[in-house]
């Protein structure tokens, strides 16, 4: 099968499905890809909480207040083209979905922005503490479909993007070769411009926030393009990710709404409220931020200070049961039905993958260095630098949708014809069509063992030995691998789909660890056990490319702007110093 498009769009999350709005509201026709079903595949449906944006609608904000705390989070690596794109027109893409009947929650008829930590001033917007991702991907698949201009394919795995010469100009990206699932059949996509807005990567890891569509096949898709990425060291672990006991048809990161409406105390195995021992006095409330908190559970659970299952406890027991309910009603009947009640016991937590600050590298334009290549969303690199303030990601998908659908519409108008040509597109569709019979590897029991190395020995704290383990490994499965694809190539061939995965999966494994491995300091999210000061000469992005003899990495001093405090030192391991000493 042969589609004709003027812009291609790879993953319809939020920022897929904005930017596919924005380019056909431009005149242009828009191909809508996923791997899954669309509008319903990715993180943005499964967020449950706020979105971070200087409407100043309770408190006076302005967009410079945001931007200065996501330029601190980022602790100097924020690029700051990003960064201010992001808090600049957050405002207003808000204000387009709540035109376009999201319902933001409200009081006295103004748009509520709750208080969350890491920001100055109350900031996020939300439509029900646990809806506000539903809500904000309903409402755009509802403008998607409204659209003559937007065709929507889901089931259709990407698989590489196809790079080809135009008439009178360079090397450029001019559409993509995908796999249809449900039928095994390959599909070659011509397009005048491809916007990659595939998330994250968390799924690289054993324990994880994300969908399994979060893989990182936007990373290795741009990687293997010719588009360099930026600060790939950087995965964000979410500290309070559910551990125990058993919760079925919940999300494992509930307990922010939760916290950020009571407190709540976080304690260990002694009943203490530990988070003073890293810097931040909690007493009940929620003011500690993601980094410090994932840094203060492990080294309890370290110090043998755990809970049972190797987290910490969060604890509501303070909270009356019509404190709780008032705040979640029918929230604490399905935690009734999980056996949970609590007004009596404390549920355990731990750190999880999140989300990943790095990305592929791109211009405020979201045009990459390869022609007709567009990023948005998740999958874009810099914004935030070596941390992300919390409801900072809905916000960048949002924007660099937007964004991205406006500047491929730009392009496609200054196109001639497609530069689509179909021996470019052979390599792919080679591939497509090697499915070996092959029983040496089980694709399922690899994944299983990536996400563990990752997890292991490159996770929220790392060391040289453990980052040069994982690289072995990763080399060893990747041979193990192989070059030819396994599978019939049938309906929903799983074995197939995994060894794609896996292709993938094991390019950017292999990325994130390198450039964990090189960065010899501690900065944001990437904490290193050997090096853990962080230093100013590593005030770098580090770029990695793919070339002949694999990925390389290339430091790039990052430009800072003047205005912004130098207060980005990690205290909490200086205070976690002293405590240890005293
Ligand atoms: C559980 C959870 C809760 C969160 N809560 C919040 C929150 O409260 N506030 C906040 O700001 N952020 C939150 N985040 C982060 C935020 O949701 C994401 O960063 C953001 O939604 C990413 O949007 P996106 O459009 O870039 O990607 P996604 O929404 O992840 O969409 C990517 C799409 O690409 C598709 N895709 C991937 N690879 C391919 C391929 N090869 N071919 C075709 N399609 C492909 C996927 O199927 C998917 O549909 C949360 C994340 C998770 C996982």
């Amino acid at each position: 099968m042969h589609v004709e498009t003027d812009v291609l769009i790879i993953g319809s999350g939020g920022a897929g499905m904005y930017a596919a709005i924005e380019a056909a509201r431009a005149g242009c026709s828009v191909f809508l890809a996923d791997r899954s079903l669309i509008g319903r595949g990715g993180a943005t449906v499964m967020a449950q909480m706020t979105v971070a944006v200087a409407l100043g609608s309770q408190t006076p904000d302005h967009w410079s207040h945001h931007y200065d705390d996501t330029l601190e989070a980022g602790r100097g690596l924020c690029d700051e083209r990003l960064a201010r794109l992001l808090c600049e027109e957050g405002p207003d893409c808000i204000r387009e979905l709540e035109d376009w009947g999201i319902g933001w929650a409200r009081k006295d008829g103004r748009i509520t922005q709750a208080f969350a930590p890491g920001h100055d001033r109350p900031r996020c917007v939300y439509v029900d503490f646990l809806n506000t991702g539903p809500a904000v991907s309903k409402t755009l698949r509802g403008v998607v479909t409204r659209s003559k201009d937007i065709r929507k394919a889901g089931d259709l795995l990407i698989v590489d993007l196809v790079r080809t010469g135009g008439e009178d100009s360079d090397e450029e990206v001019a559409g993509a070769v995908a796999l249809h699932l449900p039928t095994g059949a390959p599909v070659t996509i011509a397009a005048k411009a491809t916007i990659v807005a595939t998330g994250g990567l968390t799924r690289l890891y054993r324990r994880n926030s994300a969908s399994a569509n979060m893989g990182g096949d936007g990373y290795a898709l741009a990687l293997r393009a010719g588009a360099p990425l930026v600060d790939m060291e950087f995965v964000q672990f979410f500290p309070i990710g559910h551990l125990a006991p058993r919760l079925i048809g919940m999300d494992p990161i509930m307990w922010d709404p939760f916290r950020y409406k009571l407190g709540g105390r976080l304690i260990n195995n002694a009943g203490e409220e530990f988070t003073a021992r890293y810097g931040v006095s909690e007493d009940g409330r929620y003011v500690i931020t993601r980094d410090v908190a994932t840094y203060a559970i492990v080294k309890e659970v370290e110090a043998g200070r755990g809970s049972p299952h190797g987290g910490a406890y969060l604890s509501f027991e303070h909270c009356s049961e019509a404190e709780l309910r008032a705040a979640f009603g029918p929230v604490i009947d399905r935690l009734a039905k999980n056996n949970i009640d609590l007004t009596k016991t404390p549920i355990e937590v731990a750190p999880i993958a999140h989300y990943h600050m790095g990305g592929v590298v791109t211009d405020a334009r979201m045009e990459t260095e390869v022609p007709g290549l567009l990023v948005a969303g998740e999958a874009v690199g810099g914004a935030n630098g070596a941390n992300r303030r919390s409801g900072n990601a809905i916000t960048e998908a949002l924007v660099f949708g937007r964004r991205a659908g406006r500047s491929a519409a730009a392009r496609v108008k200054r196109a001639r014809a497609h530069a689509f040509r179909s021996t470019a597109a052979r390599p792919a569709l080679d591939l497509l069509a090697c499915g070996a019979d092959r029983n040496d590897i089980n694709t399922a029991a690899m994944i299983q063992a990536l996400q563990s190395t990752m997890a292991d020995d490159v996770g929220p704290f790392r060391i040289e030995a453990k980052l040069n383990r994982a690289l072995v490994t990763i080399g060893e499965m990747t041979r193990a691998l192989g070059e030819r694809p396994i599978g019939d190539g049938g309906a929903f061939d799983l074995r197939l789909l995994e060894w794609f995965d896996l292709r993938n999966m094991l390019m950017v494994a292999r990325t994130v660890a390198m450039a964990a491995l090189a960065r010899t300091e501690s900065r944001g999210a990437h904490q290193r056990e050997d090096f853990p000061g962080m230093l100013p000469q590593w005030r770098v992005n580090q770029v990695a490319r793919l070339g002949s003899s694999g990925v390389t990495l290339t430091p790039v001093p990052a430009v800072t702007p003047a205005h912004v405090p130098e207060k980005w030192e990690p205290v909490f391991r200086k205070e976690h110093a002293q405590n240890q000493r005293s």
